[in-house]
Parts: C-alpha cells; structure tokens; sequence
C-alpha cells in the first residue's frame, strides 16, 4: 500500500520520533502549525476515524493515550494543548492513514474562527 504514514511507521520514510510502542508511534509534524505539533499514529493502517470498528477500542485508548504522554514529555500539558483528527475532505485530510494531531506550546486560535462565540478576545 503506498501509504506515507505507513512507510513512517516501518523507516522506509524517515521521521522525527518521539515515541514509540508495538503499535503507536509519535513523531514531529514536516509542517508544524503550532511550536509543538505531533502526529499520533497506530503502526496498524486505517485509513481514518470513519473506519475504525470496535475491535479497534483498545488502540483508540492506547492513541489517546500516547497523545496525552507525548503532551507531557513535550512540555506543553500544564498550559494546555489540542489533540485533532481530521476526517475526509470537509475537515482538509490530506494523509488517509489515521492519526492524531497534538498542538500546543502557544495560544491556539479558535476551532472554528466563523463562530464569534468560539473565539477569545483576551490577549494569551
Ligand atoms: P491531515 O490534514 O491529513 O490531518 O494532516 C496530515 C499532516 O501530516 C500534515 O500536518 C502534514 O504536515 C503532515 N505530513 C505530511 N507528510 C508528512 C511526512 O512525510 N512527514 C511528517 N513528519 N509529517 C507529514
Ligand atoms: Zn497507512
């Protein structure tokens, strides 16, 4: 399968890891959006939330999990930080295999920047 998380997760693609277990790996985001930008993925392909199906529980644990310890050795887990997955085109997916985005180290702009309820005028 010509997937690049894939070939992230055997070494065909070099990466920037920070974790690493049997199934779940952390590594560095190539285009960070925010000063601490990590992708959480299962070493396992799925192609995106959409097609995980119970037999996946566990892993759906274990990602979170290594997001929220990724969070914490980065540093950034006191202030606060975002864990994102992005679904299909409305979401702007642009790599089919799942994974977590772990944003932080900076105030994040509002989710959704449309909703004036969303946003937070106070400086960070
Ligand atoms: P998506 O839009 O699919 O949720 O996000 C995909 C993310 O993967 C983007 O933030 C992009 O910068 C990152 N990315 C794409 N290709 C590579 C790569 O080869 N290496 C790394 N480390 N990140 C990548
Ligand atoms: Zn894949």
């Amino acid at each position: 399968m010509d997937c690049i998380f894939c070939k992230i997760a055997d070494g065909t693609i070099p990466s920037r890891k920070v974790y690493e277990d049997e199934r779940v790996l952390v590594f560095h985001d190539i285009q960070p959006q925010a000063p601490v930008h990590l992708l959480v993925i299962p070493k396992k392909h799925i192609a995106s939330l959409e097609e995980v199906s119970p037999e996946d529980e566990v892993l759906l644990g274990q990602l979170m999990l290594a997001a929220q310890k990724a969070a914490r050795d980065a540093g950034v887990a006191p202030d606060g930080y975002r864990v994102v997955t992005n679904i299909g085109p409305h979401a702007g997916q642009l790599v089919f295999h799942l994974h977590l985005h772990v944003l932080g180290g900076e105030k994040l702009a509002a989710l959704n920047p449309k909703n004036p309820s969303d946003s937070d005028p106070s400086p960070s």
